[in-house]
């Protein structure tokens, strides 16, 4: 069993200050958080940082990501190192990920910039449940989506500082291994968990 991180913004990110080697250092630190996908918005540029300076650590993973600003709302694909190419409608956007074996992921879908029900209308391989961002009643909404969709579940605490790292992770069913980890999470061996320090819950 791996955990996981999910959703983390780095510096990369125009309203985020986590610098990639902090990002490294603190997921050495951690007891049990091994990996992490990296999910700016619409750049892959601080994955590729992260990747790089977390080389020299083979206990850690680090999983290719993005957080795309779609025209209707915030999608995350998981395993996908490329921005896709605009115009970025959700349709484009999931047929890319697909193109490249990529998991799409509704970040937040109640919050704003969230795709809120439309999520419904798309082949969408998980729904972030857990988002560190969130009020709980959010999060609550967005696991009542995952339910009716019949999807799979995940956690992100989409940090954008240092303190807001691991509020949430997932406990994935798979080894430390990308395409092992994208495939339990897309066939629902992945449980989404608070972390001891999410006090804002
Ligand atoms: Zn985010």
């Amino acid at each position: 069993m791996i955990r996981a991180d999910l959703h983390v913004h780095t510096n990369f990110s125009p309203d985020s200050s986590i610098p990639p080697k902090t990002l490294v250092n603190m997921l050495l630190a951690h007891p049990f958080i091994k990996a992490v996908a990296v999910t700016d918005h619409n750049t892959v540029r601080g994955y590729f940082k992260v990747r790089e300076l977390a080389s020299a650590y083979p206990d850690l993973l680090i999983i290719p990501g993005v957080e795309v600003s779609t025209i209707e709302g915030d999608v995350i694909l998981l395993g996908v190192a490329e921005v896709p190419p605009q115009p970025w409608t959700v349709e484009n956007v999931i047929d890319f990920a697909r193109s490249r074996g990529g998991l799409v992921v509704a970040a937040h879908p109640y919050r704003a910039f969230g795709l809120g029900d439309s999520a419904r209308k798309y082949p969408i391989d998980a729904i972030e449940i857990l988002n560190g961002g969130c009020p709980r009643q959010l999060n609550v909404l967005a696991e009542e989506l995952a339910k009716a969709m019949s999807v799979p579940g995940i956690a992100g605490s989409d940090a954008h500082r240092v303190d807001e790292l691991w509020t949430v992770y997932n406990e994935i069913q798979a080894s430390t291994n990308l395409d092992d980890i994208l495939n339990a999470v897309k066939r629902g061996f992945v449980r989404a968990s608070y972390s001891e320090k999410s006090i804002r819950f």
